[in-house]
């Protein structure tokens, strides 16, 4: 698989001079298959870029896999360009709003509502086609398969995994370690600790030795202490996934908004010294915006 990252920045897109070698693009993810299928993980405003460079590949199919509809992840989409030409075909792929009771198509034409947007969905040139997917769920994309899994996140996310000729992704799109929230003396503290261990071991063997781990790395440890329960992970938390589940490289990414190049980088060497790689620990990585590679 070919893969390269068009967004790497969490929650707003933070374009400026200080965020120029990691860029400052929202989730967005492109993985090519063996068989040069087109997979698009998310649509933050990295799909934008993306987008330009399609135009040239028309008529296309691209499969679109939205972890969850937190804006970060889906205000690309009105500015996909393949959409507006007839013969493209693009299928989105993502979960429920358990909330509000409405199915994927629902939650994301919203986006083109008349006081948001001046296209309306119904005017959209391109074959569209919605799938609502249920967790575990499998769908096949040309040589790949893609299946997914509920992570921890105030909306519903889906964590994918990408399969294709003995190799494997897995994005967890936003996503905190669950804890108890219960203090230890609570009737519900021990029923909460089973849910978490049985969650965190479901999560384990869905991305067990996957090559690729692509984690939500916003916060520092320091950070997170005023921050938990926004639903995003630490550099600790991920080499912690990471070495769990024996992936052979971590990329760290959603890359908190106010977080210069420099202190990104700062932050990253403290973690590499902080865990000194030892045999069969994976590879770690900054998420960067351009950034390609195969696996
Ligand atoms: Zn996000
Ligand atoms: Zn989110």
């Amino acid at each position: 698989m070919k893969i390269r990252f068009w967004g790497v920045r969490g929650s707003i897109a933070s374009p400026g001079p200080n965020t120029l070698r990691y860029g400052g693009n929202t989730t967005c993810i492109e993985i090519r298959t063996d068989d040069d299928a087109l997979i698009i993980i998310d649509g933050g405003t990295g799909i934008f870029p993306l987008a330009q460079t399609l135009l040239g590949q028309m008529p296309l199919t691209a499969h679109i896999f939205i972890t969850h509809t937190h804006w970060d992840h889906i205000q690309g989409l009105p500015f996909f360009i393949p959409q507006y030409i007839p013969a493209n075909r693009l299928v989105l792929h993502g979960a429920h709003d358990p909330v509000e009771q409405r199915d994927l198509r629902e939650i994301l034409t919203y986006q083109y509502q008349y006081c948001y947007f001046p296209v309306r969905e119904v005017e959209l040139k391109a074959n569209l086609e919605y799938v609502t997917l249920k967790e575990y769920q499998v769908i096949q994309v040309g040589d790949a398969t893609v299946s997914c899994i509920y992570m921890n996140h105030p909306v519903l996310n889906l964590g994918y995994r990408v399969n294709c000729n003995g190799k494997s992704v897995f994005f967890t799109g936003d996503h905190e370690p669950i804890t108890n929230i219960y203090a230890d003396d609570h009737h519900y503290h021990d029923e909460y600790s089973r849910f978490i261990e049985a969650k965190d071991k479901a999560i384990l063997d869905f991305i067990d030795q996957v090559d690729v781990l692509i984690a939500d790395t916003s916060y520092t440890a320091a950070e997170y202490a005023m921050k938990k329960g926004w639903g995003h992970g630490t550099y600790d938390t991920s080499v912690a996934l990471a070495k769990a589940c024996r992936a052979k490289k971590l990329f760290f990414t959603h890359h908190e908004p106010t977080r210069s190049d420099d202190a990104l980088e700062k932050i990253y060497q403290e973690t590499l010294e902080r865990y000194p790689r030892q045999p069969g620990d994976p590879e770690y990585l900054l998420a960067q915006e351009g950034r390609y590679f195969e696996v």
